[in-house]
């Protein structure tokens, strides 16, 4: 294969959203698999929406995807010079011509193809203008832009696209486009090939949406005599409704600074966004990223549009099913110390940051996340779900304190003697605590589950998470007595107000109800 070079040119908006996020993975994956050269390209035509802050939060989401590119940031401002002179050549060569057409007779004649019920495409009249006088009218100042001439014999526009095969499209089938408007400005399809073929462009890797431009990009190749790249236009990315998905209509959710601020890992969100318009052509569905870049090719994108599931009204599970499972087996899996990173930047936004935990408490900060990373889908969960074991402040779950705690009267009594009976505890280890919780149970003649239970409730204020004994060791004695002690006083409160009529004591806060599994894909 010749070199490979591709690119990227978002419309600077405001934001990266999802499908331009995998837009540039794919053109970023192709360049990489074939020692290409990938180049980052802002379309910053449109004034008005193209500021340096958007032009930066495309710049920090690709980076933190950890798609780098290899030549650009490009500006397409600054070739709207060369853009004007393409015209001006296509005007020179007849190609092109001027349409003095008013904004008035055109409207007149879409209306009169509106009420004659057939289908309204320019007429051509200035087509026929003989060029000395359109000339002579240009300098006489008349507004006019500037319009392809397509040809008009039998014929049609032949293009290969590797995912829609060999593309036609008849002549006839295509109006004579403007591409350069009455106020001077190149349109966007003439300086995004303009663009392509200065950055000398082999494969033009977007979206459907733009398919149907592309007949009328093929011929402004032919007509300057340029090489046409190979097209391949990917499927969009669909909601439940069958919507194309934008920020206008979705939200926030939609973006990558989202996933981002919502604890993704940049990678697990690049793996589910690999998989959403390509397959490897079987069944596997997390890769390294080695293993992804061997693995993609144009030849595998799906033709159909895919559809993303979100809930952003569900604080855990606000996306995707797939994306969280994928979030979460990296979560689980990757290397520890390549995931300390992130969840000291989770516990630093969150007030939970010790910096012991890079110290002195360096080995116990690492057994605490790998204890807790198991359970854990996002990043964030270290700062909610994880409260109890960097801070003593953490909220009682509303479950943890009625089903757990408030189970069985004895508990406040229990959870005492407890306390006491694991102070004198030496070591404090998983096999000791074990056996006094049990011999305890025995004792008082209950089940262990009940105690289990009421003790992970109080230490913890949860109803679930790692074993109870990993639990005890990983907050350590002294927290764990002491714990035990403050909610054995609360539940004794609470009984006590309840005996005398009062109002009961409750949980003093809740975590949220989401389920601990995200629903099913
Ligand atoms: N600026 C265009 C977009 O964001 C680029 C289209 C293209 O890739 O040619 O949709």
């Amino acid at each position: 294969m010749e070199e490979v070079r591709v690119r990227f040119p978002p419309s600077p908006t405001g934001y990266l959203h999802i499908g331009g996020a995998r837009t540039a993975l794919y053109n970023w994956l192709f360049a990489r698999k074939h020692g290409g050269t990938f180049v980052l390209r802002i379309e910053d035509t449109d004034v008005e929406r193209s500021t340096q802050d958007a032009i930066q939060e495309i710049l920090d989401g690709l980076q933190w995807m950890g798609i780098d590119w290899d030549e650009g940031p490009y500006l397409q401002s600054e070739h709207v010079e060369e853009h004007k002179r393409v015209a001006r050549c296509l005007l020179e060569t007849g190609h092109a011509y001027r349409c003095f057409c008013t904004k008035e007779e055109l409207e007149a004649k879409r209306e009169e193809a509106k009420r004659e019920r057939r289908p309204y495409r320019y007429d051509g009249t200035c087509r026929r203008m003989p060029p000395e006088e359109a000339e002579e009218r240009e300098k006489r100042g008349d507004p006019f832009v500037i319009r392809f001439r397509v040809p008009r014999q039998e014929g049609s526009v032949v293009y290969q696209d590797v995912v829609f095969g060999r593309e036609e499209r008849a002549y006839r089938d295509i109006e004579d486009f403007i591409i350069l408007r009455s106020n001077g400005l190149p349109v966007y399809i003439l300086s995004n090939m303009v663009d392509d073929h200065r950055d000398r462009i082999t494969h033009v890797i977007r979206g459907q949406d733009h398919r149907a431009n592309t007949p009328k990009q093929v011929l402004l190749y032919q007509a300057l005599g340029w090489p046409v790249p190979l097209f391949a236009h990917m499927s969009l990315t669909l909601d439940p409704k069958r919507r194309k998905i934008s920020k206008r209509v979705h939200g926030d959710v939609v973006t990558v600074r989202y996933y981002r601020e919502k604890g993704f890992l940049p990678w697990a969100f690049c793996n589910f966004m690999a998989l959403l318009g390509w397959s490897p052509g079987d069944d596997r569905e997390i890769f390294s990223r080695e293993e992804l870049i061997e693995a993609f090719s144009l030849e595998r994108l799906s033709r159909a549009n895919s559809v993303f599931n979100y809930d952003p009204d569900n604080p855990r599970f606000f996306t995707d099913p797939k994306a969280i499972n994928i979030n979460a087996h990296y979560l689980r899996t990757m290397p520890l110390e390549e995931l300390i990173p992130y969840v000291e930047e989770v516990l630093r936004e969150e007030g939970l940051w010790d910096p012991a935990y890079a110290g002195e408490r360096r080995g116990w900060f690492l057994a605490a996340v790998d204890l807790l990373r198991v359970r854990y889908f996002t990043t964030k969960d270290f700062g909610t779900l994880g409260r109890p074991y960097f801070s003593d402040e953490y909220p009682m779950e509303e479950k943890a304190w009625k089903k757990n705690l408030l189970k069985d009267k004895q508990l406040a009594r229990w959870l005492s003697l407890l306390a006491d009976k694991l102070e004198c505890l030496e070591p404090f280890d998983l096999g000791s605590t074990e056996e006094t919780v049990r011999e305890a149970a025995q004792e008082w003649g209950i089940k262990a589950g009940i105690l289990i239970n009421g003790i992970r409730a109080a230490v913890t204020g949860q109803t679930v998470g790692p074993g109870l004994f990993d639990i005890l060791v990983i907050l350590g004695k002294e927290r764990v007595v002491r714990r035990l002690r403050s909610v054995s006083r609360r539940l004794a409160a609470h009984w006590a107000k309840e005996e005398s009529g009062g109002e009961g004591e409750e949980g003093a806060g809740d975590l949220g109800k989401a389920s601990e599994r995200p629903p099913k894909t």
